[in-house]
């Protein structure tokens, strides 16, 4: 008799971007694993049924390539690069590319998915994917970066397209390899602004949309405070990275009058009780120098940062930084995760049990592929926006989608990562439903 096994012709469940599914938390799990996590939390509160709950909890399609790109010193070395689809139903599938010596397909398949679960909760209809090249950007010349960019490019261009699925910036990328992926796809399909967002605002990338992610942590760090009645002017603020997002959310939490008590980068951070003169350490960063050799701070390492006295804290780097061993001794009284899955599952455990409120990464860092939506916008129709409206009508959506996560979670009895998971899963699984998906 022919087994469900065979049907499927025995393929491994790990092979097709299944995690196993695990019911307690812990620090040991891998990101997929773990994002998996609050999924199968969310599908067990929701009562999803079971053809449902498979389809949400493994990705659509995966396509790995190898990247052989020439280096200055006439060698060539070999790549490994990922474009992950995620689930489609609400539209084409969009996401950003990394560029980082962790991305390997455990961590893009995390990352894949949670950008469903961010496009869900913040309301843009797009699906989630995302892709990743797993290198050191800062170890490649810029021409060695640009001919891994244009090679990379050409592999995925098969399965990416304005109305398919539309990358971005991420972790290692930016807007000049974002114009190199545009260009390189443009040699096949003529002018096609719209197959990327994150672009230079030269070549149609929108006004607004460098700073929108660290805009969109402020916020909703911003809605969250006032709820929990603290005033945000008092607040005083520490935020682990200073790249892109960390660099603005630390400027724009300042302009509106917080104070931002700690920065750090790879190298370590610095601390000022009283707050740090941003723009000093702007400067001082752009000697090429780490934060943590600024001399209007004093030295704290990447750990240390995490447990200062504070009343806001702001993973803005890499994953599972927040884990069991230190979650216990976070002194702020709110957590905004602008980085993309900072705390383990076991970790946000800790943290609720000690009240410590958690804003979660894909509700709190959904700014910037809410103005990568107004991008692509623009690009369709071939029209610009000025810069306040793309800042309006961000701060519309994120408000909007912050005052949901936090009604359902006051409704629900719920975590506010719960809630976004609850609302984001549901909307995912209405439009596989209506479409007849599955
Ligand atoms: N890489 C960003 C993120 O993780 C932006 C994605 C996009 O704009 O498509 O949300």
């Amino acid at each position: 008799m022919e087994t469900k096994d065979d049907v499927r012709g025995g393929t491994e469940a790990t092979e097709l971007g299944i995690s196993t599914r695990h019911t307690e938390p812990s620090d040991d799990m891998t990101p997929f694993e773990a994002a998996t996590f609050f999924f199968h939390r969310s599908a067990d509160r929701l009562e999803l049924r079971d053809e449902m709950r498979e389809v949400l909890a493994s990705t659509y399609r995966e396509l790995a390539v190898q990247v052989p790109v020439r280096m200055d010193d006439g060698r060539v070395v070999v790549f490994r690069g990922y474009r992950i689809q995620h689930n489609g139903a609400r539209g084409p599938y969009k996401g950003g590319i990394r560029y980082h010596e962790s991305a390997d397909l455990d961590e893009v398949r995390a990352l894949a998915a949670l950008m469903t679960w961010k496009n869900a909760v913040i309301d843009v209809p797009f699906g989630g994917a995302k892709g990743g090249v797993q290198c050191e950007p800062a170890l490649l010349s810029s021409a060695e970066l640009e001919r891994l960019t244009r090679r990379f490019t050409g592999m995925i261009a098969y399965i990416i397209g304005v109305n398919r699925d539309i990358p971005a910036p991420d972790m290692g990328t930016n807007a000049q390899v974002m114009a190199w992926m545009m260009d390189a796809y443009g040699h096949r399909a003529g002018h096609t602004p719209g197959i990327v967002t994150g672009k230079p605002v030269e070549l149609g990338g929108s006004p607004g949309r460098e700073e929108a992610t660290g805009r969109g942590v402020v916020i909703c760090g911003r809605e969250a405070a006032k709820r929990m009645d603290m005033t945000w002017s008092d607040c005083s603020i520490a935020i682990q990275g200073f790249g892109n997002v960390g660099y603005w959310t630390a400027a724009l939490a300042a302009e509106q009058g917080a104070k931002v008590v700690a920065v750090s980068d790879v190298a370590g951070g610095t601390y000022n009780k009283d707050g740090l003169d941003l723009e000093a350490l702007s400067r001082h960063q752009k000697q090429s120098l780490s934060v943590s050799e600024f001399d209007g701070g004093d030295k704290v390492s990447n750990e240390e940062l995490l447990e200062l006295e504070c009343d806001i804290l702001i993973p803005a780097a890499i994953h599972g930084v927040i884990h069991c061993k230190n979650a216990g001794r976070i002194k702020a009284k709110l957590v905004v995760e602008a980085a993309n899955g900072p705390t383990t599952p076991a970790a946000d455990e800790i943290l609720n049990d000690n009240g410590v409120t958690v804003l979660p990464d894909i509700l709190a860092n959904a700014g910037g592929v809410t103005v990568s939506y107004f991008e692509w916008v623009q690009n369709i129709q071939q029209f610009r926006w000025e810069a306040d409206q793309v800042n309006f009508e961000l701060k519309k959506k994120m408000s909007k989608a912050t005052n949901q996560v936090f009604s359902r979670a006051e409704q629900g009895g719920l975590t506010l990562r719960d809630a976004a998971f609850d609302i984001a899963v549901q909307r995912v699984a209405h439009a596989a439903e209506v479409r007849g998906y599955i």
